[in-house]
């Protein structure tokens, strides 16, 4: 990429150029929404899905994008297409603006659009035909009467910290479990178990993201012939399960070979989760909506 060009409130500006009001209260309090979305082969994968979830997000908030869907589409492609994304990640944000100081939201006029595209990958490969170590984290989940897990907001401290609690030991990742202690989720991905041949995912009640890759992945499940049980999982589920794999759109479909210092299975990625890693691969490289050639705005 020559110079990275980042999309903020109607202009597509220089990297360097790029900035926000110490005002905004996305800065202040969190108080906003976003979106990780990957380009594969200069397509962006299951767009509309996260275009679907960024509005459900900003509507559970009651905030208000300022920018329609397709006019969103609009200018995340042209993003891509002035950074020339072929293989890459995409950052779409949306706060609640620039206001005085103060929790309320009517103080803040007019919403922040940020939308970065970037080349980047997020795990080495050695990670997918290794596997990952996890641990389950003492951070618990957020409460769904507090906040929603369910919402993709800016308010990621919690996750932050699981993740931090994973980090102190040496893990990649880390599994953070629910006020009753049921797993609920990753710190930044979902989970999933194959026990003597049943996959098993936490339903979103349980304080998961309704992921998008959590999606794709129960869809291929699916069309392989092995239909995904969504129900509670305790921790021992996990330390006797067969497979285990994360899904999430940084991650994609990412292999967990030991979790709390229990082997899963034989310890090296099962062939369940490899070949579905195969399918997920092959299926990014063909689906997606094209990034255009030609500017767009
Ligand atoms: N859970 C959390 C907390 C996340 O932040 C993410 C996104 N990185 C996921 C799950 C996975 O969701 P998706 O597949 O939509 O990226």
């Amino acid at each position: 990429m020559d110079k990275q060009i980042i999309y903020v409130d109607g202009e597509y500006l220089p990297r360097e150029d790029a900035k926000i009001s110490v005002f905004d209260h996305g800065l202040l309090y969190g108080d906003g929404v976003f979106e990780g979305i990957r380009v594969y082969n200069n397509k962006v994968f299951l767009f509309g899905d996260h275009l679907d979830r960024l509005y459900d997000s900003a509507k559970a908030i009651m905030l208000n994008v300022p920018l329609s869907k397709d006019e969103m589409k609009t200018m995340v492609l042209e993003c891509c297409r002035r950074n020339q994304i072929k293989n890459g990640y995409v950052r779409l944000v949306v706060t609640r603006g620039a206001g005085d100081l103060g929790l309320g939201p009517e103080r803040c006029p007019r919403q922040t659009v940020i939308c970065i595209a970037a080349n980047i990958a997020l795990y080495p490969e050695e990670c997918y035909r290794d596997g990952l170590k996890i641990l389950t984290s003492p951070t618990q989940q957020m409460n769904s009467a507090a906040l929603s897990p369910a919402i993709k907001s800016l308010n990621y401290l919690n996750n932050i910290m699981a993740k931090v609690d994973g980090q102190l030991h040496g893990m990649q990742e880390a599994v953070m479990l629910n006020a009753e202690g049921y797993v609920a989720e990753c710190s930044g991905d979902n989970i999933f178990t194959i026990k003597k041949g049943r996959i098993t995912t936490p339903p979103i009640a349980a304080g998961a993201l309704d992921g998008i890759t959590r999606g794709c992945a129960i869809k291929l499940c699916e069309h392989i012939g092995t239909p995904v049980r969504e129900a509670n999982l305790q921790r021992y589920d996990l330390w006797v399960a067969d497979e285990i794999f994360l899904t999430g759109t940084g991650a994609e479909i990412i292999p967990v070979v030991e979790v709390d210092k229990r082997m899963v299975g034989d310890g090296k990625p099962g062939p369940f989760t490899r070949d579905l890693i195969s399918r997920f691969r092959d299926l990014t490289q063909q689906s997606g909506t094209p990034i255009p050639k030609e500017p767009l705005v």
